[in-house]
């Protein structure tokens, strides 16, 4: 019978880096990090052939499927000496997608899953952490509720803005167990209004509604976009990642944060990267709160930050290239939660092969493999002067669409940046969005910056596409009518 199912924890895997076709790049280095013994919470990973069968098979899972979920569960069980859905002691398990090649956020994840009104209680008796307890359920709530039932997030975003708003405080941290009870009800009616059911309280539907959430996110519209773009072809699919939950939201000994063993924008070998106390997964590219860089750690908990480094030097020497990781401290505690190669800048990309080759990390050979034709198109790029950058004038921030510098008058349609254009003047077409209609007009600018959008508009798309230096979803951008503010200057 075909396996479809690995296990992962106590130090030994069924799975290594090798496998990343059948496992993802994401199931594949966790199995190799519990082989080398680097502390990662244990769980399993549901094989990229399932995802695959599951499409060709009218989205039905292969027979033999939950029989082998429910035994590797139970191993899962066993080792962590918890149980789903115990109403004393809940295992808590997060459910997690990745392919063989890396789509970062164009997926989804649910965590905290495995939490229900009794198990909630539960968690509070048993870690005597009522406020973490709480906070874990109503995250739960909150990423099922968006990401598996399909409730807008922003209504569950503004029930707690209106719960932080009525305790008057401005940040999540400072809600207390029992603001966050509210929180919960509050969650629970916005669930209940959108899919007329109460949310679902028993473990093992949650997970296999979690499991068929993460493959189905694999033809999700931004996810075939995202393969589009990048010229993803031939994988099987999605592979189904189930962890056990680490928390950084137990307290203030407590965080997360995603680091890289060598700056990706610089490519200096400098320990990189961010991190957030009492937080938990996304917090850290996502909340209010701004997260402290990775020196300041070793300030917070100097054994955790000197264990970090160690591991990240082990993982780039076993990996042999820049490793972009993710990381959770609980109560002073560290584990890894995600290792893969970083993605980087042209000129970071030609300084860390040279630098590796004089480390005598890798060949020669190897290090011309590891600069794409696209990090050298990113080189050839005019840009700012380093130099100059210090006392440029910031006037706002968007999305680094597409790289390079770009000058010019701006215009604020495609037919007056042609018209200009042919007077002789260079352009830098400025507006809301672009769409196909402006091409005529992008074509000719310098460059384009848009008010909306992100990474994969038509702006963004258009200008990589040709090579224009293009900042999108500047928020800040206020585009009137052939005059835009962005706070208090205006330019026409
Ligand atoms: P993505 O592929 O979008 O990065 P991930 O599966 O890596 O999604 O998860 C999103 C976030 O949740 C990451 O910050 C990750 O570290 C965190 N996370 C995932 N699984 C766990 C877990 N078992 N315990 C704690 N945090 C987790
Ligand atoms: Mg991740």
């Amino acid at each position: 019978m075909a396996k479809y199912v690995y296990f992962f924890g106590n130090g030994k895997a069924e799975g290594d880096e090798t496998m990343k076709a059948t496992l993802g790049g994401k199931g594949a280095n966790l199995a190799a990090m519990t082989n080398m013994g680097i502390p990662v919470p244990p769980g399993f990973t549901i094989s990229t052939d399932v995802c695959e069968e599951f499409y060709k098979n009218k989205r039905k899972y292969p027979a033999s499927l939950e029989k082998e979920v429910d035994e590797q569960l139970k191993r899962l069980e066993d080792l962590m000496k918890k149980r789903l859905g115990d109403p004393e002691d809940p295992l808590l398990v997060s459910v997690r997608s990745g392919a063989a090649v890396s789509m970062p956020g164009m997926m989804d994840t649910i965590l905290n899953l495995g939490l229900n009104d009794k198990a909630v209680e539960g968690l509070a008796k048993k870690t005597n952490n009522p406020r973490f307890a709480y906070d874990s359920y109503r995250r739960f709530i909150q990423m099922y509720g968006d990401v598996v039932l399909g409730v807008p997030h922003d209504e569950f975003e503004h029930a707690l803005a209106q719960v932080k708003k009525s305790k008057k405080v401005t940040l999540d941290t400072e809600l207390t167990a029992d603001d966050l009870k509210k929180v919960i009800e509050l969650y629970k009616g916005i669930v209940k209004k959108h899919t007329k059911k109460d949310f679902p309280q028993n473990p093992k539907d949650q997970l296999w509604g979690a499991i068929g959430a993460v493959f189905g996110s694999w033809m999700n519209e931004r996810a075939i976009k995202y393969r589009e773009l990048n010229n993803i072809k031939n994988l099987k699919g999605t592979a189904v990642t189930v962890q056990s939950m680490v928390f950084g939201n137990w307290g203030d000994d407590s965080g997360t944060g995603v680091c890289f063993s060598r700056d990706p924008s610089t490519g200096a070998n400098e320990f990189y990267g961010e991190f957030l106390m009492n937080a938990q997964g996304e917090d850290v590219v996502a909340g209010i709160r701004t997260p402290e860089k990775i020196s300041a750690l070793a300030k917070k908990n100097k054994a955790v930050y000197d264990q970090l480094v160690k591991i990240k030097n082990h993982l780039e020497k076993s990996f042999r290239d820049m490793q972009d990781m993710e990381f959770t401290v609980q109560q002073g505690v560290l584990y890894i939660l995600q290792t893969r190669n970083g993605k980087r800048t042209g000129q970071a990309a030609v300084k860390i092969a040279v630098d590796m080759v004089n480390e005598k990390l890798i060949s020669k050979e190897e290090a011309i493999m590891r600069v794409t034709a696209e990090h050298i198109d990113q080189l050839l790029h005019p840009m700012i002067d380093p130099k100059a950058i210090k006392t440029a004038k910031v006037l706002t921030k968007g999305l680094n669409a597409s790289p390079g510098a770009a000058c010019g008058q701006i215009v604020f349609t495609a037919q007056d940046a042609e018209k200009w254009v042919k007077e002789g003047k260079k352009v830098v077409l400025v507006r809301k969005d672009t769409s196909p209609e402006d091409i005529g007009g992008m074509v000719v600018s310098e460059g384009i910056l848009t008010s909306t959008g992100g990474m994969t508009s038509h702006a963004a798309v258009v200008a990589r596409g040709m090579g224009t230096p293009c900042v999108s979803g500047a928020t800040e951008v206020l585009v009137g009518n052939k005059i835009i503010t962005i706070k208090e200057t205006k330019l026409k």
